[in-house]
């Protein structure tokens, strides 16, 4: 078992708690590991968890799958629980946040990368011809709210008080893992409205970002807005990631390929430098209200001006490569809302609000989603039921249907190659399944060895990589 050091970031910290955890509660570890050890089955027990990657909150079910020839009703293939240890079988929690289970988050993380990668180089049922449409990576981000502390140099050139005479100045250079990035220098003059307003509106300034696009492209080009999709079609797949101070930001791939998908050629005057300076126009255009409503009067919600947007065709002198962009978006949706100052669980009662293990400056913006929850003309946002993430309630990874796989298929093509609980019926076959649920997660000598299992698979993968390379 690798031991997490303390010192490497709150994370690592986290784990060594947790570590030391696990070493007080040796001696109930201990039991629960000598009553495995008398488990009939155990050696079955290890295969399954062996098969689910060491998955650190199996879910185990009971049930029976027969697969029969539909003609003649013979049976082809039979699977029942009856036979295994307890009579149930464990499968993978799926969960994508590597806090939560390691394991499935890598493998997630492992699909999102194949998923992003075969839209910009094709694969997986995308041509390769994909790799020669223009193709950016633009990041989008919310606008000021208010000065926050920075990293590096801050505000050192700023002059005077605020309202609250509070100074505007911050002399300090902030080291990378400073607690006070992202914080506001005057909560009290921070727009704590509008900083949750936009989070709970980001999915649909995606859309409507979307649609200028389209609409920016037709000017360009000089074709009717109506007529534009007869020309090109634009697909892209974002991520939504929260910056220190705790608003979203968009992360995506943008492709444009002809009228008919990805299988056809974009027309020649969509170039790479047209669609950088298209993203930045549709964009800046972006023109979206709050609900109007007493509490805050009228809300503008803006894109904000720190804009960037990187071409991937290498002949169009694009600085990332495909690799790199697909690793970098995969890399971020396993990432807990906990990482980013958000809360991984929803929140029952205003009350506990004030006892979360946040900062002052999260624990306001959770505050502030929880009251304007209370507001009528933004009830449709659910705002209570989303103040644990900010306000945000969209999804972290979404595409556009034509951009390339899906998880669902990949997961798919993976039970294919591992069998166990795959069906596929073909005309000549007819599955019948009944599956129940007989339980989930692990004790705690289990866990110990789900663990070690994990690390091994993972350590194993690594050296495949690296004799690969
Ligand atoms: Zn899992
Ligand atoms: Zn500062
Ligand atoms: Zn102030």
């Amino acid at each position: 078992m690798t031991i997490p050091n303390p010192y490497d970031s709150p994370t690592a910290r986290r784990a060594f708690l947790a570590h030391l955890d696990r070493l007080a509660a040796l001696t109930e570890t201990e039991q629960d590991l000598v009553r495995l050890g008398q488990m009939p089955g155990l050696g079955r027990w290890l295969e399954q968890i062996h098969n689910i990657g060491g998955c650190a909150h199996p879910i185990y079910i009971t049930g029976h799958t027969t697969t029969r020839d539909t003609i003649t009703g013979d049976v082809l293939r039979h699977y029942t629980t009856r036979d295994e240890p307890g009579g149930r079988l464990a499968i993978r929690c799926g969960n994508r946040r590597a806090g939560l289970c390691p394991s499935c988050s890598r493998l997630y993380q492992g699909d999102t990368f194949h998923l992003v990668r075969a839209g910009l180089i094709g694969g997986k049922g995308i041509p390769d011809d994909v790799r020669t449409h223009p193709r950016v990576f633009a990041t989008l981000t919310a606008p000021s709210f208010g000065p926050v502390h920075r990293a590096g140099t801050c505000h050192s050139n700023r002059r005077g008080r605020c309202a609250h005479g509070r100074t505007r100045r911050c002399r300090t250079v902030h080291a990378d893992d400073d607690p006070r990035i992202g914080q506001p220098l005057c909560a009290d003059c921070y727009d704590y409205v509008g900083h949750v307003l936009w989070n709970a509106h980001a999915p649909r300034l995606w859309n409507a970002f979307c649609i200028n696009l389209y609409h920016h492209l037709a000017a360009a080009a000089g074709v009717k807005r109506s007529r534009i999709r007869k020309h090109v079609r634009i697909c892209a797949a974002k991520v939504a990631e929260y910056q220190a101070r705790g608003a979203i930001h968009f992360h995506a791939v943008i492709r444009i390929d002809g009228p008919d998908g990805p299988g056809s050629t974009p027309p020649a005057w969509a170039t790479t430098g047209l669609l950088i300076e298209t993203i930045r126009t549709a964009a800046g255009a972006v023109r979206l209200f709050a609900p109007p409503s007493s509490a805050y009067g009228e809300r503008q919600l803006p894109y904000g001006d720190q804009f960037e947007a990187h071409a991937l065709r290498a002949d169009a002198g694009g600085t990332l490569t495909d690799e790199q962009v697909a690793a970098y978006v995969a890399k971020y949706t396993t990432k807990s809302a906990h990482e980013s100052g958000a809360l991984d669980h929803r929140i029952g009662h205003p009350d506990r609000i004030s006892h979360l293990p946040l900062t002052a400056h999260h624990r306001a913006l959770i505050g502030t989603c929880w009251r304007l929850g209370n507001v009528p003309e933004l009830a449709h946002l659910n705002l209570h039921a989303w103040a644990h993430t900010l306000g945000y309630r969209g999804h972290c990874l979404t595409k556009s249907r034509t951009y390339s796989t899906t998880y669902t298929e990949l997961r798919a093509e993976r039970a294919r190659h591992q069998g166990a609980l795959y069906t596929h019926d073909t005309e000549d076959t007819v599955t019948a399944s009944a599956w129940s649920y007989a339980g989930s997660g692990h004790t705690p000598g289990e866990a110990l060895i789900a663990l070690g299992i994990a690390e091994n698979v993972a350590r194993s993968r690594e050296l495949a990589r690296g004799a690969r390379a």
